[in-house]
């Protein structure tokens, strides 16, 4: 069975060796886990061209970011 990376559109085979399905790669799953409070999205198309060369943040960035949210998390109980 075949998906679509959510991501990225890639075609993905969904099975047990996939560990990031639907995604094609760890990359697409932090950028898609990150997403909803990464302000990119709501960047216009036409005011994105300045920054055309930043169209995905950097995996760092993400993990980062992920890990800082852990954090929070684990600090509040
Ligand atoms: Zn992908």
């Amino acid at each position: 069975m075949e998906v679509s990376c959510p991501t990225c559109k890639k075609k993905v085979e969904w099975n047990d060796k996939n560990l990031f399905r639907p995604f094609c790669c760890k990359r697409c799953q932090l950028i898609d886990l990150g997403e909803w409070s990464n302000e990119e999205k709501v960047i216009s198309t036409s005011t994105y061209d300045e920054n055309a060369n930043k169209t995905l943040p950097d995996i760092e960035d993400i993990e980062a970011m992920l890990a800082q949210q852990q954090q929070d998390f684990f600090k509040d109980k």
